[in-house]
């Protein structure tokens, strides 16, 4: 062991070419940004995600699901990347072929420098038309009954996040499933490996015969299939094992 990192791990991360990332909201909770059974605290504490979440949710009542989007919106623009996300766009320099996908919305992987990121999930800061899909470019119009409107297609706008009971982005999907398959080395890092295709990932890396690498304090379904399974913080661990890297 070098500190939390176990020295097998060290030596299979010298020798890998090809690096694959799954992340889930766990890996913001340092940022401070709730995850979503987390998020139902305060104003939101008598809702469900499925409640506000969804297609139907949004027809139901649009207002209070722009109105909870827009609270997060405005959280996620203040939070601060933090140590494992700076971490992972450290690592990504040192590997020619670096592939991150996440489930987060919040976008701070970029904003802590990765570069290769596919979004399984969208992005809260992008806004599109409820009728055509087409996103809104520039500021968010200020009205007074929100939503506001799309002002080139006259729609309703919504947030540009998957919603449950909605398809995967196809090519997301597809060049983040390639990534797994060609990775040496996988993580799965601050997800409960519980929402599908999402938890497939790190499955589908262990099958193709990476090492599967699981960062989270808690235990989960997939904690018995990962070749190393580090319990522990995100921002704790990844600095670690970047440190390990450099003994
Ligand atoms: P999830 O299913 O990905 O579960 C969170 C996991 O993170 C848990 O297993 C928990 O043990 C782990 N965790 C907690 N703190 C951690 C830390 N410091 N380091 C590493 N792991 C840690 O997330 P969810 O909350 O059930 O959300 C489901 C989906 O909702 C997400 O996949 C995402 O699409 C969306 N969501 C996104 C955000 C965001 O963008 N930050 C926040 C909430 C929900």
């Amino acid at each position: 062991m070098v500190g939390q990192i176990p020295k097998e791990l060290v030596e299979e991360l010298r020798k890998a070419k090809k690096i694959g990332v799954l992340t889930g909201a766990g890996i913001s909770a340092e940022s401070k940004i709730p995850t979503f059974r987390d998020a139902m605290t305060g104003l939101w504490a008598s809702f469900s995600p499925e409640e506000l979440a969804t297609p139907e949710a949004f027809a139901r009542n649009p207002k209070m699901v722009w109105d909870w989007y827009a609270f997060r919106r405005d959280m996620c623009a203040k939070a601060l990347p933090n140590p494992g996300h700076l971490a992972l766009a450290e690592l990504e320099k040192r590997y020619e072929q670096f592939t991150l996908t996440t489930q987060n919305v919040d976008g701070l992987h970029q904003r802590a420098g990765s570069q290769r990121v596919f979004e399984l999930h969208g992005s809260i800061a992008r806004v599109k038309c409820t009728d055509t899909g087409r996103l809104l470019e520039g500021e968010i119009p200020e009205c007074d009954e929100p939503p506001p409107l799309h002002p080139e297609t006259g729609g309703l706008l919504r947030p540009d996040v998957v919603w449950f009971g909605e398809m995967l982005p196809a090519e997301v999907l597809q060049e983040s499933a390639k990534a797994a398959r060609n990775a040496d080395v996988y993580f799965t890092i601050g997800t409960s490996a519980l929402v599908y295709p999402a938890a497939a990932l790190p499955v589908e890396a262990q099958r193709a015969g990476a090492t599967v690498v699981e960062i989270n304090p808690t235990e989960t379904p997939f904690s018995l299939l990962a070749t190393f399974s580090l319990r522990g913080k995100a921002g704790e661990i990844l600095p670690a094992l970047l440190a390990a890297l450099d003994d």
